[in-house]
């Protein structure tokens, strides 16, 4: 496993495993098997529904809490329901701080909803704060207007949508670049991609593990979801090797510059 570090200095494993749209009533399985076969991070939300689930195969894992790294997200708007909402989160996961808390999108009151975080940083009951789906200029305004530089921006980003331009904007400004939907949310088309099915047979990898290397060789942080075993273990098992200067270029070239989700619309190349 490789890793990265924010800006406070946290060390974050680059690849973890996430949940979303995994039932309640499978995650605890799924995490608990994903941990076993060594995932060190687990990428959650209030809005899944799943935290609970979460915090119980962490807790019964038997690895060491700090060696794990337990993301959650926000889905208030505003100080006091934030506040709020993270201790219930805690209480609900049944852990005593998670490592990254980021807020899930936008809301109308960022400064506010951003304030609540640092407090519950600075209360020890998140390691890291951040955001997600923010284009440059909210992150910018948090930059400019929070105490608390953010560490991470987690936003869509996959071989066909590359976010070049907020890459830079991230890298430029230390906050670490963390991609959701790695994997296109398993597009077929991203999978069976003849230029990835070409660099994938050069390395005797899978399409999945070529994209998932692309974009950590790039310092991109990934957590890709399955609930299929032989999935879940060849996501993980991607750090053995290394794609070439031209590869990688190749990959580049597979950029169309804009989501087909389109979610959130401030996300839009425009907006950046
Ligand atoms: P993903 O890109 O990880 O794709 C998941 C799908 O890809 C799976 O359902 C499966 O069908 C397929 N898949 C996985 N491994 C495969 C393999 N090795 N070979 C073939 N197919 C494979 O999409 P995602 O789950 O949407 O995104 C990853 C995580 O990012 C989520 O689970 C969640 O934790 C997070 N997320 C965050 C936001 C946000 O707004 N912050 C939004 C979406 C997802």
């Amino acid at each position: 496993m490789d890793y990265f570090e924010l800006n406070n200095g946290v060390k974050v494993p680059a690849l973890g495993f996430g949940t979303y749209q995994m039932p309640s009533s499978i995650t605890e399985e799924n995490v608990a098997k994903a941990i076993d076969l060594r995932y060190r991070s687990i990428d959650t939300a209030q809005n899944y529904g799943n935290e609970a689930e979460v915090g119980a195969a962490v807790n019964k894992s038997g690895i060491a809490r700090d060696q794990l790294f337990v993301t959650s997200k926000t889905q208030t708007s505003g100080y006091r329901s934030t506040l709020r909402g993270i201790d219930e989160s805690l209480q609900s996961a049944n852990l005593d701080y998670f490592d990254l808390m980021i807020i899930h999108w936008p809301t109308v009151d960022n400064l506010g909803t951003y304030k609540a975080l640092e407090d519950a940083y600075k209360a020890g009951k998140l390691r890291a704060i951040g955001v997600s789906n923010f284009n440059s200029r909210k992150v910018q305004n948090l930059i400019d207007r929070a105490e608390i530089k953010p560490m991470i921006d987690q936003i869509e980003t996959h071989v066909y949508w590359q976010e070049n331009k907020m890459h830079d904007f991230l890298n430029k400004n230390n906050i670490l670049h963390e991609s959701w939907a790695p994997l296109g949310e398993g597009m077929s088309s991203v999978l069976n991609e003849p230029t990835i099915v070409n660099i994938a047979d050069n390395h005797q990898k899978s399409t999945a593990q070529v994209i998932l290397r692309f974009l950590t060789q790039q310092h991109i942080m990934v957590i890709p979801k399955s609930t299929n075993p032989v999935h879940i273990a060849e996501n993980l098992n991607v750090f053995d090797f290394e794609l070439t200067k031209t590869e990688i270029e190749t990959i580049k070239n597979l950029d169309r510059g804009h989501s087909d989700i389109n979610w959130p619309s401030s996300m839009e190349q425009e907006a950046y």
